[in-house]
């Protein structure tokens, strides 16, 4: 398809930068880590060649999804929470047949430096789920103040985890930090946790709401903004193709309604938008 390239293009395929939204008397930071790229048809087993032949605009010149690696700084007065950490210093590359590229990561840190919030002022990283690309940095002890917010199924589920990149040694520092969440609870002023599982045993979402507006991040339940217009579309890495098929039409239901913003950890450089479903464009409409 021979278009006009756009600005929102672009960010399609292109890693995340550094963006700060205002929710309410809330703030909420993108701090980019890394990239890795994602083989589209292994990643979405489900879609076609035709898929990608009338989307190229999701794809970089080497014909991969980009995703961004990061995390979510959340800041309600001098009180600062993470939603993820990154993958870390480092990279990871590819199994044989993987349909991701080479993980690569190491910028959280110099993002929070560039915000002026100090680790040491980090009181809890809520993790949407404990792959690597998430758990990143908190292992390594940067944290030193901060509680480690695992979802009960998650952490009770751990064993499923060790394999995908994430190691024993890694949950074994981790697990004298760590404090299981139910779904529903509050966990920082105005910050929710949603079960979204599927993706994981007990993956999550958390639910930020501040002066009537809220913010959904929903983690890895969708990696690619292609998947708000097609939730039906599961991720080659899915622990269960039934339960993360339901958590993703549940989670775009949620992003449908008024005043809500979405937040995509993995999603290029559109990482903080709205859904609409006005007219034939896409769902995903990213914020400027
Ligand atoms: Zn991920």
């Amino acid at each position: 398809m021979v278009g006009v390239v756009t600005d929102t293009d672009e960010r399609l395929r292109r890693p995340a930068t550094l963006r700060s939204l205002s929710l309410g008397e809330m703030k909420v930071t993108y701090l980019p880590d890394g990239v890795v790229p994602l083989a589209p048809r292994g990643w979405l087993p489900e879609t076609s060649d035709a898929v990608w032949a009338d989307h190229p605009e999701y794809l970089d010149e080497s014909g991969y999804l980009v995703a961004s690696i990061g995390g979510l700084l959340v800041q309600a007065g001098d009180r600062a929470m993470l939603i993820d950490a990154g993958f870390g210093p480092g990279s990871l590359p590819p199994e044989p047949g993987d349909p991701r590229g080479t993980v690569q990561g190491g910028a959280l840190l110099d993002g929070l430096a560039a915000v002026g919030c100090p680790p040491e002022r980090i009181e809890a990283v809520a993790f949407t789920h404990l792959h690597v690309d998430h758990i990143g940095w908190a292992p390594r002890g940067v944290f030193p103040e901060a509680d480690h917010l695992v979802a009960e199924p998650e952490w009770s589920g751990r064993s499923h985890i060790v394999a995908h990149g994430t190691t024993e040694e890694m949950l074994a520092a981790l697990a004298p930090r760590v404090r299981t969440v139910r779904d529903g609870e509050e966990i920082f002023p105005g910050v929710r946790v949603l079960f979204t599982p599927g993706h994981t045993v007990g993956h999550t979402g958390y639910v930020i709401s501040s002066g009537g507006q809220r913010l959904v991040a929903f983690g890895d339940a969708l990696h690619s903004p292609i998947q708000v217009d097609h939730p039906q579309w599961r991720a080659a890495s899915d622990h269960d193709a039934g339960l993360s098929g339901a958590s993703r039409r549940r989670v775009v239901a949620e992003l449908e309604r008024p005043d809500t913003i979405g937040y995509g950890v993995h999603f290029a450089d559109v990482v903080f938008g709205r859904v609409r479903r006005d007219g034939d464009g896409p769902g995903w409409r990213p914020l400027p």
